[in-house]
């Protein structure tokens, strides 16, 4: 099977005229959803754009299986994220956490004063969750009118718990068993030969260092860890047992759980109420 590039979709913003955006933005429940990835190194074996690439084939197959009568469109993604855990591997690319919140926030009031009712940002890259959740919240504040929605690709899907093991769901471990089974069924010619076991808090590829107990590398109380001082491939977890079956399952239980949240949020009336009244006569 081959990555498909969300570019060429007829649900993606960017491909609209200006009048039929402007009309796309004005429907009841218009939403916007924003694919967020990186480009940051992802062991020997996998691509700089792995979380990219995901985001948006993930994503495209969610669309095509929506109803098209639906008033949802993406927009190009932000390809290039906040990755300074990777920094000490070439190729890796990262903007500063107050750039990506810039950034994030302009284009948010910019979609919000075309009329666009809500904004998901679709995030496939784990070290980015919690700044795009801090955005989300300011952006909530400035632009009351749209509504943002913060989401990890990865995070909520019970059905991961059947397919991988419990550590690799938990720690949302890197370049490891899921991404690399994914990969090889999106596309296996961007799958290396090498298959890394590294960086596991019992085998750490290049120094002593081990998490103090009761801590984590990600999960309830994490360390915010940076994959060189960890990993000598890059990657974080082990790859090992990777295969195109399980990446196949992967794939298919991630897009019928996002195909099911997309389809309730567009049933949805959120948000709630009237937000911008609200929010502007109370802020606390
Ligand atoms: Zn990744």
């Amino acid at each position: 099977m081959e990555v498909i590039s969300i570019s060429s979709h007829s649900r993606n913003l960017a491909f609209f005229n200006w009048p039929d955006a402007s009309k796309a933005a004005l429907k009841e429940g218009s939403t916007i959803v924003w694919p967020f990835g990186a480009c940051e190194q992802h062991g020997p074996h996998l691509p700089l754009i792995t979380d990219t690439l995901f985001a948006e084939s993930v994503l495209f197959e969610v669309l095509e299986r929506l109803p098209k009568d639906l008033p949802i469109w993406s927009l190009p993604s932000q390809s290039i994220g906040f990755s300074p855990e990777h920094l000490g591997f070439p190729g890796t690319l990262s903007l500063p956490g107050t750039l990506m919140m810039e950034i994030v926030g302009e284009i948010g009031k910019q979609l919000a004063n075309m009329g666009f009712q809500r904004l998901v940002l679709f995030n496939a890259h784990g070290g980015q969750i919690g700044l795009l959740q801090a955005i989300a919240r300011e952006l909530r504040i400035q632009c009351p009118s749209i509504s943002v929605l913060p989401c990890f690709l990865w995070s909520g899907v019970d059905e991961l718990r059947d397919l991988i093991p419990n550590k690799e769901v938990e720690q949302g471990l890197h370049a490891a068993l899921a991404e690399t089974s994914l990969m090889l069924s999106f596309d296996p010619d961007l799958v290396g030969d090498s298959r890394p076991f590294d960086g596991d808090s019992k085998n750490y590829g290049n120094s002593n260092m081990e998490v103090p107990s009761g801590w984590s590398l990600e999960g309830a109380a994490p360390c915010a860890w940076l994959t060189n001082e960890l990993s000598q491939s890059g990657v974080i977890g082990d790859s090992r047992g990777a295969n195109s079956q399980l990446g196949d399952s992967l794939r298919r239980v991630l897009v019928e759980h996002w195909e099911e949240l997309f389809l309730n949020l567009m049933k949805s009336k959120w948000p709630p109420v009237d937000s911008s009244k609200k929010l502007n006569t109370n802020n606390s």
